[in-house]
Formats: C-alpha cells, structure tokens, sequence
C-alpha cells in the first residue's frame, strides 16, 4: 500500500489551519499571539495544545505505542468520521463492513456520502478476509471491523483480521472499544507490522468515562500526520485534557472494575440462562450479552415499564429476536433477572 495513492486528492495537498499554538511551540512570559483574554477565572482562558502532547506522552507509556503514533478525537465518533474525509471521495469510493456491527461507520459513510457495503457474518457471527474482500474493487478505501464486536459480543478470528489487513490494498480500521474486557490480545502490539491498520479505542467503556469523549486512534506515523491535518485545531478541548491525565494513572482502579464487571458477566449469564424467556445466550467477551429471547419486543416493553433499559436488538440482521444487555452492577444485574422472572 502506498499511502499518497490512497489519500484523497485534495487532502493530499492540503494546507491545514495554523493556529497559534502551532507557529509558537514553546515556553514564554508574555503571550499576546492568539486573542485571548489575559484575564480568567478557572485557567481556562487559553487555548489548548492542539496535539495534546501531555495526554499522548501518558498515553504512549501505558499503551507502549510512539507519541506520534496516536490520535486522540472526541470519542470514537471522530476518528470513525476523520478517516472518510482523510480517504474517501464522496459519491466516488466506497468502503467495506461486517454486518452486524457498531452503527456509526454506516450513518459516517452516508454524511460523507460515500457508499457503505455491508459482508453479512456467518451464524457464529464470525468471517473470512476472502469474502470480505470480495465485496471490494478499486474503489474501495477502507474496510471495518469491530472485534470484540458490537452487538454480539464475540472476538472475529484473529487469523482471519491478519489475512484482510494483509491482502487488503487500502486502510483497515479495527475498532477495539471492548478490548479491555477480552481475553484476546489487542491489535496495538502488532501496528509494526501493518502500515495499513488503524487501531481504535475509547475511554468510553472500561475507563468509565463515556462523559468526557475521549476516542484513540493508533496507527503509522504517516496515517497520524494526515488525520491531524484535517481535524479540527483545538478538538480536544482542555477539561478533557486535565481530566485524562488524572484518569490515566488509575489503571488499577480500571482493572479491578473490569475483573468484577467480567465475574459479574459469568454469573449474569448463568441466571439468564435458567430464565424461561431466554432461548439463546451468545458468547462474549465485551462488557455486554447478546441474548435471544422468545419475544424481544414484548419482554423490551415489559422491562421498560419496569424501569430497566436494555437496548433491542430485533431489528438488526441476524439479532432477530435478540436484546443486549450490559452487564451492571450486582444490584442491577438481579434487579434485570428478577424482573425477568416476572415475565410471562
Ligand atoms: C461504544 C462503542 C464505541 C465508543 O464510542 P465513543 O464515541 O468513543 O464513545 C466505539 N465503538 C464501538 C463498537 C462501540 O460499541
């Protein structure tokens, strides 16, 4: 894969914004380059680092990836959005999903305009590169994939992410939101040997902090370069920032929510699957359960009159029949099985 022929054209060529924190790196007394006020109330009168170098540094160490090698948006959302505009030609390219996954890389492709193309998994919700990459042609920019995927719960083969990032000619994206729940590897420690992969992850689920929106991306020096030219300056604005660095030292305190969240998920699907309602539990390894019940809508209504929300799944492709469930607290998850008891 060569990068330049894969950008678009006109992003290639780009000149992007030069704020002033750009053309002033660097520690000064006096500031009068950028229009703000010199007067504040809670430090927030200044702009932020553009590049979040502070975040990225603390980032780096703990994900043992290169400072350079990091984008950061505002969550997810942003670099599943970023890599449209960076690669695609509206009207033009298209790109290449599993289906079912997480919603956003459709609704992102028809705001870009760009044509999405959906590889229906098998019955285990699983897939292979090569009918992946036959719903490819020329045209074809980038293919995602979700792993633990999004909703139903299971890690794709690994072996078969390898073969499509290694035979794929454009950028594959691999979204890893629920990697911290998994007892499979991330993809962080292979970015060496891919060119064309871009790893995401968020501080939205294990990190308990889907408020502050804070989404990484992970991927070559080069890929990097392009997405920040075409961001937004300031995206991450400095709340986020302060607010990382203090989330980030508290790796322990995130794994200990995790080994419960994980032991809690055991126990959750043990009852469930003594409940009548219940026909099928899928296997996961996210911080969710996929199940099949005998009537989703009813028992979706059912729950939410009784005041516990879980997300209908019905109407996805091959979730007929099927909610999602997230695993909660103890409390929360015998307050879900009790009232599904109720149900009849
Ligand atoms: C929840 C989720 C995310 C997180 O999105 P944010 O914008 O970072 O909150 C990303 N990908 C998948 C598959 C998800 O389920």
């Amino acid at each position: 894969m060569i990068l330049e022929q894969i950008v678009r054209h006109n992003i290639r060529h780009l000149t992007p914004y030069s704020s002033a924190r750009d053309e002033f790196k660097g520690e000064a007394s006096v500031y009068l380059d950028a229009n703000e006020n010199p007067y504040q109330l809670y430090r927030m009168n200044r702009y932020p680092d553009p590049l979040q170098w502070k975040v990225k540094t603390a980032l780096a160490a703990m994900k043992g990836v290169d400072r350079e090698r990091i984008f950061l948006g505002v969550g997810s959302d942003e670099p599943i959005d970023n890599v449209f505009r960076v690669f695609c030609e509206p009207g033009i390219d298209n790109v290449v999903s599993i289906d079912p996954t997480y919603g956003m890389y459709g609704v992102a492709a028809e705001i870009n305009n760009v044509e999405y193309r959906r590889v229906l998994l098998d019955e285990s919700f699983d897939f292979t590169a090569d009918r992946l990459l036959q719903a490819t042609d020329r045209h074809t920019k980038l293919i995602f994939l979700c792993s633990p995927n999004n909703p139903t719960g299971n890690c794709l083969n690994r072996n078969e992410i390898i073969r499509t990032v290694r035979q794929f000619n454009g950028i594959v994206v691999l979204d890893e939101a629920y990697i911290d729940f998994s007892g499979q590897p991330s993809f962080l420690g292979e970015l060496d040997r891919y060119p064309n992969l871009i790893v995401l992850q968020t501080l939205s689920k294990a990190w308990a902090s889907a408020a502050v929106r804070l989404g990484m991306a992970f991927a070559s020096a080069d890929i990097i370069r392009i997405m920040n030219k075409v961001k937004y300056p300031y995206n991450i604005n400095q709340l986020t920032q302060d607010y990382v660095l203090q989330m980030l030292p508290e790796k322990e305190q995130v794994k200990q929510w995790v080994d419960v969240l994980l032991r809690e998920r055991e126990k959750l699907k043990k009852r469930l699957s003594e409940l009548p309602c219940i026909e099928k539990l899928y296997p996961t390894d996210a911080n969710f359960i996929l199940v099949k019940v005998a009537d989703a809508d009813a028992i979706y209504r059912f729950l939410t009159e009784k005041g516990v929300i879980v997300r209908n799944r019905n109407a996805v492709s091959l979730c007929a029949g099927c909610l999602r469930i997230t695993v909660g607290t103890p409390e929360e998850n015998r307050t879900l099985t009790d009232t599904l008891q109720q149900f009849q």
